[in-house]
């Protein structure tokens, strides 16, 4: 029986994996492939804290097919040529994957295709990308009616997904007569405490979220602006490698909705919800626009000069910025590789709009430095706040690195954890340090210029000059 390659991409789990499932049916061994594809080894898109975790995930799941009596075949190469000689190997009859909607995957997929059986099948979203569009067939560029005609699509039918959820399989049929070789997995330099790579860490910390009638998510709605809080799921790097199923996170968001035990709990969960249909907006974005890989999705916005200030954006990725909230966020990046959705509003409204650098940057920064970064949510978190994409938030609208602290970081507790020369300055101070006196500076042991730095920019001046390069930008058309 000529067996299938099931080519594991951001799939890198065994419940409710449509890939999976398609080479089960066929009922012929299995060969469970994963490329070491030299373009995302030199993607300058990765850091080396994201290729980590994957390895770790990559162990993770070759130790999970193991207790299922199979292997995870690893090789190093570009995809198409991998492919062709594994084909030729073992006379492989098909290659089963998860379509994605980046730019490359689409056009590496589409090439392969052109002379080796691959299928693809839908997993990295609730639903099919691109399966939701408007009656004339044209995709929706804008949130809430895509939401609206998402859960009129999906939700009526959720209770018969929800009895077809695909089960992990107690065994998989390894064709371990055929004489393959695997390149060595990469061995992860450094891991995650906060993030513990493989699918058990991942279910494990969904049910915790979700399951039971007083669970985080019938408050997330509440929670969920609160950085100095675990208010959010954090599930990101888990859905970026696909160590959990969205189809099978809505679905339980679902339930959770309709067990929730009052009204209020009820909305919150449904708000959560509304984020996972955000993430497959944004994959169905990228998928129907790749410009805005490269530009904006209002191209009139593509005309703002921008300072790009190197000092400025080296002071920014290194949270030395002199505002709190902003540097507490950036560390919190750089130290262990997530940040908080509010923080990551904040931090970009500060480069775009208070220092006036180009949103490519920090999106750059941001894929660099992120375990779950992605090309589709991140294109789509910058272009928000930097005004110039679908759901843009006004370019008017710029965030004061100050107040967004002292709302949501009320007592200073998530700039005392990730800024700690400033741990002793009292709840009223610390979001705005330069109000102290010299005096009071030197008892708190914080003095401003010399244990922390002074603000890198005035922030009612930098508004005024964002407003007139973002008029100027949309007058020269
Ligand atoms: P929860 O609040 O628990 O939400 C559940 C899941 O929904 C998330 O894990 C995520 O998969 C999805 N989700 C939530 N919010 C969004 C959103 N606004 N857009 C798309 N998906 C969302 N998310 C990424 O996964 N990768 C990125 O590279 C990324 N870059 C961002 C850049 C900027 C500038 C901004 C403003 C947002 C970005 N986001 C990104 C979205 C969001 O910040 C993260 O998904 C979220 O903080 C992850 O935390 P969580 O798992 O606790 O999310």
């Amino acid at each position: 029986m000529n067996p299938v390659i099931w080519w594991i991409r951001r799939d890198l789990r065994l419940h409710d994996n449509q890939a999976l499932h398609h080479a089960l049916q066929l009922g012929v061994p299995i060969i469970p492939l994963f490329i070491l594809d030299p373009t995302f080894d030199a993607s300058s898109c990765v850091g080396e804290a994201r290729r980590d975790w994957l390895w770790g995930a990559l162990a993770e799941l070759e130790t999970d097919l193991r207790s299922r009596n199979a292997q995870l075949l690893v090789r190093r190469g570009a995809p198409v040529t991998v492919l062709a000689e594994l084909v030729a190997a073992t006379q492989a009859q098909q290659i089963v994957a998860e379509a994605d909607a980046s730019p490359y995957a689409v056009s590496r997929d589409r090439a392969i295709r052109r002379n080796l059986p691959l299928h693809l099948v839908p997993g990295v979203g609730i639903q099919a990308l691109g399966a939701v569009t408007k009656d004339d067939g044209l995709p929706y560029t804008v949130y809430t009616p895509y939401n609206r005609r998402f859960k009129a699509h999906w939700r009526g039918q959720w209770a018969a997904t929800s009895a077809t959820l695909l089960p992990a399989p107690v065994a998989i049929a390894f064709p371990h007569d055929l004489p393959l070789t695997s390149d060595p997995l990469p061995v992860a330099r450094n891991t995650s405490a906060d993030f513990p790579p493989g699918e058990g860490a991942a279910r494990a910390r969904l049910l915790r979220f979700i399951q039971g009638d007083r669970a985080p998510v019938h408050a997330y709605g509440l929670e969920r602006d609160r950085p100095d809080h675990a208010g959010t799921s954090q599930l990101s790097p888990y859905f970026r490698f696909g160590q959990i199923s969205a189809r099978e996170a809505a679905i339980l968001a679902v339930q959770a909705v309709e067990r929730a035990p009052t009204d209020t709990a009820r909305d919150q969960a449904e708000i959560w919800l509304d984020e996972l249909i955000w993430r497959e907006f944004y994959q169905t974005i990228l998928m129907r626009f790749p410009r805005v890989r490269e530009q904006s999705f209002r191209p009139e916005y593509d005309h703002i000069r921008w300072r790009n200030e190197p000092a400025e954006f080296d002071a920014w990725c290194a949270g030395q910025t002199g505002y709190p909230f902003v540097d507490a966020a950036m560390r919190q990046l750089r130290a262990i590789g997530w940040m908080h959705n509010r923080a990551r509003m904040a931090v970009a409204s500060f480069l775009v709009k208070d220092l006036l650098i180009d949103w490519r940057w920090g999106e750059r920064w941001f894929m660099q430095q992120l375990l779950d970064g992605d090309p589709a949510a991140n294109n789509g978190g910058w272009q928000w706040a930097a005004g110039t994409g679908t759901d843009a938030a006004p370019y008017f609208r710029i965030f004061n690195p100050v107040s967004q602290g002292t709302k949501h970081d009320p007592m200073g507790n998530y700039v005392r954890r990730w800024v700690p020369e400033l741990a002793k300055l009292p709840p009223g101070v610390i979001h705005e340090p330069w109000k102290l006196t010299a005096s009071e500076q030197r008892h708190l042991g914080c003095v401003i210029g010399r244990d922390y730095p002074a603000r890198m920019v005035d922030h009612s001046m930098a508004r005024e000059r964002t407003l007139a390069a973002y008029k100027a930008a949309l007058g020269s058309r």
